[in-house]
Parts: C-alpha cells; structure tokens; sequence
C-alpha cells in the first residue's frame, strides 16, 4: 500500500510513525515549505496523546523534552482563584501531561520519521494543488520549483493544516477561517518561577485573558522558561485576514495588562521579558460532514481546526493518526479502514470544536465573571457545590481524557503489530 501524507506538521509527522508501528514501509511525507523550521513556543501535550507518543515508543524522550504540569489553575482578572486541579499522573493519569516547545517536539517527531521510515522519508518543497480520485488509485500534484509533481497513492492523508487544500478543493465556498474577535499574543520568558514550579495557569475571562505554563523547570537562580498566551477581545481588525505569526511590539500588550500584578505573578513582567511576541487571530472553521473523498481523507487541523481554548488540537492531531493506522491495519478494505477511521474521529472532534466555541474548561472564567465581575470573597458564593468539578469533568470525558476511560481504553497499536 502505497500511502502519501501531505503536510509534515505533527498531525503529518505522527502519522508516519503511526503508519509505520502498524507495519506500512511505503509511506512519503510531502511538505510545501523547502525547509522546515517549526514555530518557538509552547503546546501542552495532553494524557491522551502522551498514551500515544509512548505507544510509539517515544515516551521517555518527550518527557525529557518538557515539564510536566502539576496543577491547572484557574483565576479571575483580580488573580483570586477559581478552580485548581492536578494534571497528568497526579490526577491518576497512567501518563503524564507534558509542556513543550512546539519546535522540540516537531524536530523529535521529524527525526524519529527519519530514522524509522528513512532519510528521504520527507519531502520538502511540495505543495499540495489537487488530488484526482481514480477508481483505484487516487493521484496527488503538487507545485514545485521544477514543476508539477505527480504521485500516485493508495491512500492520501491532507494532514496540510487550517489552510488545507484537500479540504479547499472539496469544500470551496469556505472562505477564510472564522475569527471569535480574540487576538492572541504567544511568547516565551525567562522569569521567576512561580507557585509551585510546575503549574499552568489561566487568568481572566472571555475578554481578556493570560495564560502561562513553565516549559523548562526552575534553575538554581529560580529562574524558569515560561511560555504565554495573552488574549484581548478586539473590535476592529479582520483576524480572519489578519497575519499569522506577526512579531509584534511588546509596549502596547503590557499597558493592556498593566493592572495585573498578582501576588503570584507579575503579568505585565513576565510579558516584558519575553524574547519575541507574536500576534495570532483565534479562528476555527466550522465542522464539516465530510472528510473521506475517494481514498483520500483529512486529519489534525485540516480536517478539524479549533480554538486552542482546552489545548487540544495537536493532541487530537496524534489521535487521528494512530487511529487511522489501526483501522488500515484491521480493516478489510482501504475505504472500509477510511470510513471506519472518519467515523472514531469526526464526531468527537465536531463536538471538540463547538464546545472550545462555548470556551472549553475556560468556561469557569467565564462564569465567574458573569456572576462576581468585580471578585468575590469565597468562591463558593460564586458556584454551587460540585459545579466546578463537573464542568472540568465533561470537558475531559468529551475530549477522551478523562482518567478512569484513557486508563481502561484498550491500545489503538494494531493487534498484528505487537507480534
Ligand atoms: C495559540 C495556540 C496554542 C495552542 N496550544 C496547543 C496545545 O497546548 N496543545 C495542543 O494539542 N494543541 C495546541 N494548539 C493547536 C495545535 O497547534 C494544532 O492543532 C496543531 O499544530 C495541528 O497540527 P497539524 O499537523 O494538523 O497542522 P499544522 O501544524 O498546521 O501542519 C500543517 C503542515 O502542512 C503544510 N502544508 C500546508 N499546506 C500544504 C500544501 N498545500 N502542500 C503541502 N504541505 C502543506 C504546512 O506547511 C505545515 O507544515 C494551539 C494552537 C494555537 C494557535
């Protein structure tokens, strides 16, 4: 089976290593850019695909990669505390959850590809134009500086992101993504390590927002590599059109927070101290019914883009591709496996979406916004008892993390594989 992924991001990259546990050696990566250099800042691996990424044998490298969290705590704009729960093992996890730079992670992913399936397994300077569906075969093209390439494929994976064009070619009318009116700043600083160390933390409401969590642990001066997200509602500009990654003056976002110096952090400090800040609209696209065309499907961002409200996309990402290796493994057909796969994955990822729309986890925030906008004394005037821990509860039981059923689930490593 000869099968195409196009897109080495870690939906693309996973997927190749998934692909290859489950036992394919024909398996070629098609990139559009001519090298890859992936984006400096933080993503939050969570249990659900910490549980994969070990499957695949590389749990003990990612865990060196990062921190692993030990509470996520919610506060308001006034830096009172909300909600607070353990992560990962604490939390009863068999699997830790780990913060890291997206760039470490992209480049362990990228070498264990090349390693595993070959130097040549990647392809760079492709990009995806158009997918003809045959009745056996489907054929990619891709742009290229010589030319047009064509390469013909048992089995295509658009794992080529929220711009995809697999997904553009089936679904022209889309348009831009859609834009909630949040801008989004994400940097990384070298600033006093906090609470315990270890915690990743979430201020404010649906207006304004900060988001922290450590990447690295605290040296012998207490220093930490703090990653953030700094989010501010904004009227005026077109996010969906807006540039993506624009490094941005740092002055204008510290003044934004200027008032947000808590007793356990120093908001406006952390944001001055940052290396570089990059300004990102908050977009989505809206669920589709479809992914699978011919013997082509989507996965990761393109086939599921969302907010990053609950920080899940990349681990569904890692989701998607381990599931669709089993089901090529096991299934009888390649339509039998896609279909199989677009069934596991679709619904939870459309319910993913919509409710990271309705702001995930973070609806806390929210709520005691709404209710106490001006603080409040006890948090338990704010929220009946037990409404907290439901509304984290549901979250992680919609998203497929939720302790008692990850640690029961059964492996998604093809039965053959383990031979
Ligand atoms: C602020 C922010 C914070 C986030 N935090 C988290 C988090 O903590 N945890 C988490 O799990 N997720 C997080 N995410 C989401 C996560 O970044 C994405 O879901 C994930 O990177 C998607 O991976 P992907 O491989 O599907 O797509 P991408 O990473 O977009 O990769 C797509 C690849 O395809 C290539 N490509 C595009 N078009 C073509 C083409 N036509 N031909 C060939 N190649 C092409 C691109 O160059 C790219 O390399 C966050 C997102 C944001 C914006």
């Amino acid at each position: 089976v000869r099968i195409v992924i196009v897109g080495a991001g870690i939906g693309g990259l996973a997927t190749a290593l998934s692909l290859h546990a489950a036992g394919y050696r024909d398996v070629r990566v098609f990139e559009r850019v001519a090298e890859l250099r992936p984006l400096g800042v933080g993503i939050n691996l969570l249990p659900h695909a910490v549980r994969e990424l070990t499957e695949l044998g590389l749990g003990e490298q990612i865990a060196e990669l990062g921190v692993a969290p030990s509470t996520l705590a919610y506060f308001n704009r006034y830096g009172q505390q909300i909600w607070s729960e353990p992560r990962g093992r604490h939390a009863g996890y068999l699997w830790p959850q780990i913060s890291v730079y997206r760039e470490r992670l992209q480049s362990l992913l990228l070498e264990a590809v090349r390693d595993r399936l070959g130097a040549d397994t990647v392809v760079t300077g492709h990009r995806l134009a158009a997918v003809e569906h045959g009745s056996d075969v489907d054929v990619a093209s891709f742009a290229t500086d010589g030319g047009e390439a064509r390469v013909v494929a048992d089995v295509i994976v658009g794992a080529d992101g929220i711009h995809s064009a697999l997904r553009l070619q089936h679904y022209p009318g889309e348009g831009q993504p859609r834009w909630n009116g949040l801008t989004l700043w994400r940097g990384t600083a070298h600033v006093p390590a906090y609470l315990d160390g270890r915690t990743m933390v979430m201020a404010g409401d649906d207006e304004q927002k900060f988001v922290a969590y450590p990447v690295g642990l605290p040296d012998v001066a207490g220093q930490a590599r703090v990653n953030f997200i700094a989010e501010r509602r904004q009227d005026t500009a077109d996010g969906a059109n807006a540039d993506w990654n624009l490094a941005v003056d740092a002055a204008p976002i510290i003044e934004l927070f200027r008032d947000w110096r808590f007793d356990w952090l120093d908001v406006p400090a952390v944001i001055a101290a940052a290396d570089e800040i990059l300004e990102y609209p908050m977009v989505d696209r809206d669920p589709i019914d479809t992914w699978t065309f011919g013997r082509s499907t989507l996965l990761g961002d393109a086939a599921h883009p969302m907010y990053p409200n609950g920080s899940n996309g990349a681990s569904q990402a890692i989701l998607d591709a381990r599931t669709l290796a089993l089901h090529l493994a096991t299934a009888a057909t390649v339509e039998q496996a896609l279909a199989a796969y677009e069934g596991d994955r679709r619904p939870i990822t459309t319910s993913l979406v919509l409710s990271n729309r309705r702001q995930g986890p973070e609806r806390v925030m929210v709520l005691a916004h709404e209710r106490a906008p001006h603080g409040f004394a006890d948090i338990d005037d704010v929220f009946a008892p037990g409404e907290l821990a439901e509304i984290a509860a549901a979250y992680k039981r919609a998203a497929g993390f939720h302790p008692d059923a990850l640690n029961s689930r059964p492996s998604l490593t093809p039965p053959s594989a383990n031979d």
